[in-house]
């Protein structure tokens, strides 16, 4: 498979564990879920799309933004260049998100970028649905894994793939559970009992973050107050998105 590439720009982290560092995002191309219930519309060629904020990055009919890379120097060149504008040797992170990074943990592209990151001390985590069954190898043993798993608020069935997260949990250096969620899920007790239900069958080393649904400040705050219980409640940490606070829903920043 091809390595498809959405977007590679430099920001700051503005979620979870890792929460303010500079990053260079490395947003991939094709989704193997398409979660419709985040009510994001976008307009491409007289149709409209309906679907996450990354459908730009998820769904194939935006496939002719993206950019194929065949070789993974192109790649490293292009990480190193968005970088450019500030000082020499800056001590970035990678992010791999998309779209979903595991549909290319075979991609000989991909992997290799990696390997070269990882050998010159680059943290590397990838921003997966956690929803695909892959086999672990030296390189992604050895990045950290952010996993967005979808609930019932995505509108996608296929979401929830146990098989697949204890998969991570038994592999990966580091997990990281994400769940987004708004005052709906939290309020009908929803959030809670679906989030338990996975938990409960899975065993492993991580940490919970409970993360505000939302593309602008007034958004994320109202959401904000109605996960602050549930994240007391269960010992769970609360995520804000800070990139959505400074930038808005704008691309590439
Ligand atoms: S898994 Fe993530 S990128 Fe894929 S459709 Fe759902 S929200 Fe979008």
């Amino acid at each position: 498979m091809m390595l498809k590439i959405s977007e590679i720009f430099y920001s700051i982290q503005g979620e979870g564990k890792y929460i303010g560092t500079p990053s260079v995002f490395v947003r991939v191309g094709g989704c193997n879920l398409s979660c419709q219930g985040f009510g994001i519309n976008l307009k491409k060629g007289g149709r409209e799309f309906m679907g996450c904020d990354s459908i730009y990055a998820a769904n194939p009919a935006f496939s002719d933004e993206w950019t194929i890379y065949s070789d993974k120097e192109s790649l490293i060149d292009e990480i190193y260049h968005c970088t450019q504008e500030y000082e020499g040797n800056i001590p970035f992170d990678i992010v791999l998100t998309g779209g979903e990074p595991s549909l290319y943990f075979k991609n000989k592209v991909f992997l290799g970028m990696c390997e070269y990151f990882l050998e010159r001390h680059h943290r590397i985590s990838v921003e997966s649905n956690g929803s695909v069954l892959f086999d672990f190898n030296p390189i992604l043993q050895a990045l950290s894994f952010t996993l967005s798993v979808k609930l019932s608020n995505a509108k996608e069935a296929r979401a929830i793939n146990i098989a697949a997260l204890q998969n991570i949990l038994d592999y990966a250096r580091e997990v990281n559970f994400k769940f987004v969620l708004d005052v709906a899920m939290c309020e009908s007790g929803r959030a809670q009992k679906e989030i338990d239900a996975i938990l409960s069958k899975l065993c492993g080393s991580y940490e919970v973050y409970l993360m505000p649904l939302g593309t602008e400040s007034k958004e994320l705050d109202s959401n904000l107050n109605a996960i602050l219980q549930l994240a007391m409640k269960r010992g769970f940490k609360i995520a804000d998105r800070l990139h959505i606070r400074l930038f808005g829903d704008r691309r590439g920043v």
